[in-house]
């Protein structure tokens, strides 16, 4: 019964998906143990949100930007309730994982891997299967998905999975990829796709600060003026700027929905 209590609860607040999974059936190649951020940790509680098409579609990043901003605002403060929910209903412990950042920046991954693997999480609760875009491919809204995670002690059972391939193959997200970051199957070239993806994230602040420091005084005052550090300073108070939808727009399966 907690399973359905949960679920209605996460959908009557806006989450679009809910599923279930059991510690033992979450396998991240890259992500550290669960346990590492619970000991007594059962099960994970994981949320979907939809993109807006339009957004998603939109030729003007900041717009696509400010949708995706607030999926995550909503999926932050929905994971903060649901676990507040858990912990009240059930009088279990549990812990609600960010979508996108605070990141680990002094482990190995340097950034680069987070604290739970939405997308194998997304895959071990039922949600969806990989495409060839290596995103998860949800059943009735396809790709442009983004999904949050609840770790808790309260043991549940996994949803079923889905065993249908729902990728066709079609090969749109490998030839529209801008970086050739999908060149590998089963792979994202993950530097080539942030270059293209971030472009005033870490690599490009440190590209900027690099040039800066080695300039002199007066080349230093007319890099003061250009747009790139204005992006950065923005990007500085706002978060993680994406520049790059193409895979998540161009994959046709499940837009209908
Ligand atoms: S986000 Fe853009 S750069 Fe990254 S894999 Fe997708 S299409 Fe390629
Ligand atoms: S765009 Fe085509 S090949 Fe790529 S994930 Fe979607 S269905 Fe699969």
């Amino acid at each position: 019964m907690s399973k359905e209590n949960i679920r209605q609860y996460a959908i009557d607040i806006g989450a679009d998906v809910v599923g279930f999974a059991a510690v033992a059936d979450y396998h991240s190649p890259l992500s550290p143990a669960p346990q590492e951020i619970m000991p007594g940790v059962q099960s994970l509680v994981v949320t979907g949100y939809r993109e807006n098409h339009g957004a998603v579609e939109s030729p003007n990043k900041r717009i696509s930007m400010t949708s995706r901003m607030g999926g995550m605002e909503l999926s932050m403060k929905n994971n903060y309730l649901i676990a507040r929910y858990i912990e009240k209903e059930f009088q279990a412990k549990a812990a609600p994982i960010a979508v996108s950042y605070p990141l680990n920046f002094g482990g190995e991954g340097k950034g680069l891997i987070g604290d739970i693997s939405m997308r194998h999480a997304a895959h071990a609760a039922g949600l969806g299967v990989f495409g060839r875009h290596n995103l998860i491919i949800n059943p009735l809204y396809g790709t442009r998905m983004i999904y949050t995670v609840i770790l808790t002690d309260l043991p549940l059972t996994s949803d079923p999975s889905i065993t249908e391939d729902l990728c066709t193959d079609c090969g749109l997200c490998v030839e529209a990829c801008p970086a050739n970051a999908l060149e590998d199957e089963g792979k994202t070239a993950q530097m080539r796709c942030l270059k293209n993806s971030q472009p005033y994230g870490i690599g490009g602040t440190l590209k900027y600060l690099n040039s800066f420091i080695s300039a002199s005084p007066e080349e230093q005052k007319s890099l003061l003026k250009e747009p790139v550090f204005l992006e950065l300073y923005q990007a500085g108070f706002i978060g993680f700027q994406y520049n790059c939808w193409q895979c998540m727009a161009v994959c046709p399966v499940g837009i209908e929905g």
